[in-house]
């Protein structure tokens, strides 16, 4: 076993009481480890930018870098079983090399696929579920050390793959597949707020496979679109906005060059749904990150909440990306039960100067049923957070019977679950 002293979260805003890393280098070796101490909290690739993966004093952290990192793919099924700390970066290009994708990616492909279907991670596109809706089959690693397989028919399986965490170590995942297909990446510039209408803002969002719309809040309307078009699918105009005439980054101002092709260069899957490049592996990023979800009939009066207030946001933001995102059937998922637009907000990196702005977000996103990003930044109290999760409870249960003294609950879970 390796112990490596890794203290803090890849933004830096978050340092682990806990000192030091735990890297097993066998399952045996974790199972022991997990048998044998009082609290254990996994950390993935670590780009969340909360407390989720602290496991508090006394508590082990521990990592599944050092274990083989597994992919494999069964094509005649489409199907591939992953290790529990492999990231997607890694996993796309095995699964591509097979001649088969996932469905969607998130914007950056360096983060591990278990912490990302953990938080509910999500992509874009209106008809593409969270990154957790590929999952079929989760196995854990629970508190006694021995594995638990929960695959999709289980009852418990609402409740195993969004699950914080809070019910073991995930050593591997089995995810869908489908055929390789090839995306053009289309990106335009001046989107007005003004203009749309909940009919053409619905068609903006459906213009392509993967829509994402961008602004910094300092004027009115969206900066720019990127359009995520593929090339098995229907090319429609694009009459809203204008055709960008370089390459662009989604925080205005910054150089391009780590980003996913655009101007419509057709390209496998996994080299255009994310919006960097896998061969730009940032080690830290000088970045806050929040996102709430809403239901997808609030989305235009949600944007004009914020525009109302975008004096208060603008001059702490670095850029605000809408994407849309399919509703889901994992319990903890910020798009349970409902289709969705996420609005994100990548923050300067000064907590204190942005904490007051993201309670000011949250205050003008109440009235829309926000559910924010397990993930990221929040403050919205966890009254409201129970509201908003009607399964809730059946979480709350399914962690008791498999993790009754509660070895992999912290601090951040017992908050949400409450209870
Ligand atoms: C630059 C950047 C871009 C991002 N882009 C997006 C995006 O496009 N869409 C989006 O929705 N989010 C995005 N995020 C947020 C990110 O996807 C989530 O925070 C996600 O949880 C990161 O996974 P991780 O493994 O790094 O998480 P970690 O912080 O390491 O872990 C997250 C949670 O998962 C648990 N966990 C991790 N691995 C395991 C395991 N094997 N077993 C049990 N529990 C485990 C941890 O205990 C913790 O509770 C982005 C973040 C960054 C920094």
């Amino acid at each position: 076993m390796t112990v490596t002293s890794t203290v803090t979260n890849w933004a830096g805003n978050i340092t682990y009481t806990a000192g030091e890393l735990h890297r097993p280098h066998s399952l045996d070796a974790l199972r022991a480890l997990v048998r044998d101490s009082p609290v254990v909290r996994v950390l993935g690739s670590g780009h969340s930018f909360n407390e989720i993966a602290e496991p508090g004093a006394g508590g082990v952290l521990l990592s599944l870098a050092a274990l083989p990192a597994e992919t494999d793919v069964d094509t005649a099924a489409r199907t591939v079983r992953v290790g529990g700390g492999v990231r997607y970066a890694e996993l796309a290009r095995r699964v591509h090399a097979h001649g088969l994708a996932l469905p969607n990616m998130a914007s950056l492909p360096h983060i591990s696929v278990a912490g990302s279907v953990a938080t509910g991670t999500h992509g874009s596109g209106v008809r593409n579920g969270p990154l957790a809706s590929a999952v079929r089959e989760v196995e854990l690693v629970t508190a006694d050390g021995s594995t638990v397989v929960i695959g999709r028919g289980d009852a418990r399986f609402g409740g195993a793959v969004t699950s914080l965490g809070a019910l073991g170590v995930v050593t591997a995942l089995t995810l869908d597949l489908e055929p390789a297909f090839d995306v053009e990446q289309h990106v335009f510039t001046e989107l007005p707020l003004d203009g749309l209408d909940t009919a053409a803002f619905e068609t903006v969002m459906a213009a392509a496979y993967s829509v994402s719309l961008f602004t910094d809040w300092r004027a009115p309307g969206f900066r720019q679109v990127w359009l995520k078009r593929r090339t098995d699918q229907p090319l429609s105009g694009f009459p809203w906005a204008t055709p960008a005439a370089e390459k662009m980054h989604p925080v205005p101002g910054m150089p391009a060059v780590n980003c996913t092709e655009q101007f419509g260069v057709p390209g496998p899957w996994h080299e255009r749904l994310p919006h960097f490049r896998a061969e730009f592996t940032p080690s830290s990023g000088a970045e806050l990150q929040s996102e709430y979800l809403m239901p997808h009939r609030h989305a235009l009066d949600a944007l004009r909440a914020l525009d109302a207030i975008r004096a208060t946001v603008a001059p702490v933001l670095q850029t605000c990306e809408v994407r849309a995102v399919a509703a889901d059937g994992q319990w903890l998922s910020p798009s349970h039960g409902r289709d969705t637009v996420a609005v994100h907000f990548t923050w300067v990196e000064d907590t204190e100067a942005v904490l007051p702005v993201v309670r000011r977000v949250e205050q003008a996103l109440d009235a829309f049923e926000a559910r924010p990003h397990w993930g990221k930044v929040f403050t919205t109290p966890a009254a409201v957070l129970r509201e908003r999760y009607p399964r809730l409870d059946d979480f709350r249960a399914l962690a008791r019977e498999l993790d009754p003294a509660g070895k992999f609950t912290n601090a951040f879970v017992r908050e949400v679950l409450g209870g």
